[in-house]
């Protein structure tokens, strides 16, 4: 990663503490425990990816808009999601939903190559530039319908969906190598299950491992025209309440 942040000193060294103070606050006391994942998360520049006027609220525990519609996912999500993938440094890995690019940097520092597909060509291009202005050189990003995976670059250790689809796209279970991991949150309610599948031996494992609220996934596998109204208003964070919990 390069060190093009445009930040004077001063700001550089705030937003490194509210960087740490968000691994400490945030991610450690809510079950991130692995250090690879914690040292991510404490080197991307988050405030890199949000609009200018929401920077100061770059390390905040939330998911923000990032325009059309979109959010870039809550640090606590991103951290979940990208510890469940249990990367090794080498694996090639597909994210679907790359939005602001923030997720696919947090991926690129642990990852071998990481392909990812933007459904919303302005936030392609967007996220395309500012990786590359980061020095992020083992990201590969193009628009298109995740849901339809990246054949010509598959088969892929782990892949990555930040969208909620109301099933597991079957293109992608197929793109997933032998011992293969997908996270991807499913459902049709205001909260989606943020489910963990793994691929071994020709069988498919699936478990539960969290509650959440994503934006719903468009193309073929997605919602096409009939977004649930629960889902539309999806934001891409941790649900703080269980549905039907207290
Ligand atoms: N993790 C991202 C945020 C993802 S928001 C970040 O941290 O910035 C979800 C993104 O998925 C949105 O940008 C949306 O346009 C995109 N999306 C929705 N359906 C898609 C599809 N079928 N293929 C690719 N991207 C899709």
């Amino acid at each position: 990663m390069g060190s093009a942040c445009p930040a004077g000193s001063g700001e550089r060294e705030a937003f490194e503490a509210a960087r740490r103070e968000m691994v400490e606050r945030q991610l450690r006391p809510r079950g991130i425990h692995s250090p690879q994942v914690l040292d991510a998360m404490l080197a991307v520049p988050r405030h890199e990816f949000v609009p200018a006027d929401c920077r100061a609220e770059a390390y905040s525990d939330q998911p923000l808009p990032i325009g059309l519609g979109q959010t870039i996912s809550q640090p606590l999500m991103v951290a979940t999601m990208t510890e469940a993938l249990a990367l090794t440094g080498r694996d090639r890995v597909l994210e679907i939903g790359t939005g602001s690019g923030y997720q696919t940097a947090v991926l690129a520092l642990l990852a071998g190559e990481v392909y990812s597909i933007e459904y919303l060509p302005e936030l392609a291009e967007a996220a395309r530039q500012r990786l590359a202005r980061l020095g992020f050189a083992n990201v590969h990003v193009r628009e298109g319908d995740g849901g339809l995976g990246w054949s010509e670059a598959a088969p892929f250790e782990a892949i990555l969906v930040a969208a909620a689809a109301p099933d597991p796209p079957p293109p992608l279970v197929a793109q997933l190598t032998e011992g293969g991991r997908m996270v991807i949150p499913v459902g049709c309610g205001v909260y989606q299950e943020l489910l963990r599948i793994e691929r071994n031996a020709g069988r498919i494992r699936r478990r539960t491992l969290d509650w959440c609220r994503f934006v719903p996934l468009r193309g073929s596998h997605g919602w096409g025209q009939t977004v649930p109204a629960e889902v539309e208003g999806g934001l891409a964070g941790r649900s703080r309440q269980r549905p039907g919990g207290r």
